[in-house]
């Protein structure tokens, strides 16, 4: 008998507006708890938008987007000031200001959230950069680590934007690895990506915008919808090319 599967987040009739312009109109999907989801689209398709307006950071103008109450989300933003090479701080810091957003002030590190710094970087197999500065990691190393701060907290769900657009493609590879570990053990995973024709092989849904929904479902079943295929074969195209993100 097949078990029914648990909506994390619903997302109804959703419109985002900037002023007058509509960046997001009318898109609806619901996501699944251990959903391995990419968002893809063109540049200015509404990606980043859609994610913000998951973790309420732009007003919704139409619609809706309910979660569970009870789910933890973890986000890997696009840009961080992490990202400079000039950043004052080591692994062991940056990791723990994943701690810190959830704490009331005092914000102060007790031996348990150190003790869980050393296990989500041991995860990540990244435990010898513990003292490193984060200006002397390669551009891998550093994801890592961006990636140890969203998870340090223990969420149900990390949503991460183009993590892998600075990364070759055995790194990348590698990272998508870690997600689909993570994901394994019971993580919603949400990828915004350029990269479907790596990303493809990992994910268990494809979402497909711009400014509406135009496809949800498998990625075997996105590159056999005619109207759409072209994009992967585009992308697949530069993608050999380049031997980097298109
Ligand atoms: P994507 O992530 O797919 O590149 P975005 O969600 O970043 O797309 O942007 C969608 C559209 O909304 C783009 O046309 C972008 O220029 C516009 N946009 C994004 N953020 C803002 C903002 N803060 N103010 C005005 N327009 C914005």
């Amino acid at each position: 008998m097949e078990t029914t599967k648990r909506v994390i987040i619903n997302v109804d009739k959703l419109t985002v507006k900037y002023q007058s312009f509509v960046a997001l109109r009318d898109v609806a999907f619901r996501l699944y708890a251990e959903d391995f989801v990419a968002i893809i689209g063109a540049n200015g398709s509404g990606k980043t938008t859609l994610i913000k307006a998951m973790l309420d950071l732009v007003p919704i103008a139409a619609g809706k987007v309910d979660k569970d109450k009870h789910i933890h989300v973890g986000y890997l933003p696009q840009h961080t000031s992490m990202q400079d090479r000039f950043f004052p701080a080591t692994v062991d810091e940056v990791v723990s200001t994943g701690l810190l957003a959830r704490k009331t002030f005092p914000k102060l590190l007790t031996r348990d959230d150190r003790h869980r710094v050393g296990r989500t970087l041991d995860y990540l197999d990244i435990r010898d950069l513990r003292k490193k500065r984060i200006g002397a990691l390669s551009g891998g190393q550093l994801q890592r680590v961006l990636l140890a701060r969203a998870l340090v907290s223990d969420p149900d769900m990390l949503i991460l934007d183009e993590p892998t657009s600075a990364l070759d493609q055995s790194m990348r590879e590698q990272f998508f690895e870690i997600l689909r570990k993570l994901n394994g053990d019971g993580v919603t995973v949400v990828l915004v990506t350029h990269d479907i024709a790596s990303a493809g092989d990992y994910v268990n849904r494809v979402i497909y915008l711009d400014q509406t929904l135009l496809f949800d479902g498998s990625f075997g079943a996105f590159c056999e919808t005619e109207a759409i295929s072209p994009f992967v074969h585009t992308h697949k195209l530069r993608h050999a090319k380049q031997g980097g993100d298109a």
